[in-house]
C-alpha cells in the first residue's frame, strides 16, 4: 500500500551484498501492528539464536551490559523514496526516518544483555517480528575499547 504522497521507486533487483544471516531472533511479536516502533530496555526479554558455525563467536560477549543488535527486517518492502508514517499526507525521505521500509531493510538496536545460556543470548530492548533474521552482534560503542594497538588514523583530527 502507497499512502497519500508517499513515492515508490522501481528499484534494482537486489542481491542482498552476500551477507549470511547468523541466526534469528526470537520475540512474541507475531505482527508489525503490536511490535514496538523502537525497543525498550524495560521491555520483554527476546533471544537471539545464533546458528553454527557462528556460536564460537559469542566468547566474551558477557562482559558487555549492552550489545548492538543488526537485523534484517524481511517482510519490508524496499521501494519507497518519500513515506507518511503517521499517514497525514506530510511525508518524510526515507533516510530521514528509522522506518523498516528503505533499500536495505537492515534494523539495529542497543539492547540490554540478560544472559547468554550457550548458543541462546537473552536481551532486552529489540522491536521485531519473531523470526527476523539475525546479521550481526557487537559490543555497545561506548563500552568497547578496541583491542588492537591504535593507529595513526586514531589521532587525526579536522585539524592535522
Ligand atoms: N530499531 C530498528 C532501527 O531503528 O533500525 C528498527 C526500527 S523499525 C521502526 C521497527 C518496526 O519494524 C516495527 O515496529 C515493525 O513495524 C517493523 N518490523 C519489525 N520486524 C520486522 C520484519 N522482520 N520485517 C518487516 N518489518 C518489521
Amino acid at each position: 500500500m502507497v499512502r497519500e504522497n508517499e513515492v515508490a521507486v522501481e528499484p534494482p533487483e537486489a542481491t542482498d551484498a552476500g551477507l549470511v544471516f547468523i541466526g534469528r531472533i526470537r520475540t512474541p511479536w507475531t505482527s508489525r501492528m503490536e511490535t514496538p516502533r523502537q525497543g525498550r530496555h524495560d521491555g520483554p526479554t527476546c533471544t537471539l539464536e545464533v546458528s553454527e558455525p557462528w556460536t564460537a563467536a559469542l566468547r566474551g560477549i558477557e562482559r558487555f551490559a549492552r550489545l548492538e543488535v543488526l537485523y534484517w527486517l524481511d517482510r519490508s518492502r524496499r521501494d519507497l523514496v518519500l513515506q507518511s508514517p503517521a499517514s497525514n499526507g506530510e511525508v518524510h525521505g526515507t533516510f530521514s526516518l528509522r522506518s523498516p521500509v528503505r533499500p536495505n531493510p537492515i534494523g539495529t538496536s542497543i539492547v540490554v544483555l540478560e544472559r547468554v545460556e550457550g548458543s541462546r543470548v537473552h536481551v532486552r530492548g529489540l522491536d521485531c517480528l519473531d523470526g527476523t533474521p539475525l546479521l550481526d552482534i557487537k559490543p555497545d560503542r561506548t563500552l568497547f575499547k578496541p583491542i588492537a594497538p591504535p593507529q595513526k588514523g586514531d589521532f587525526e583530527t579536522a585539524k592535522s
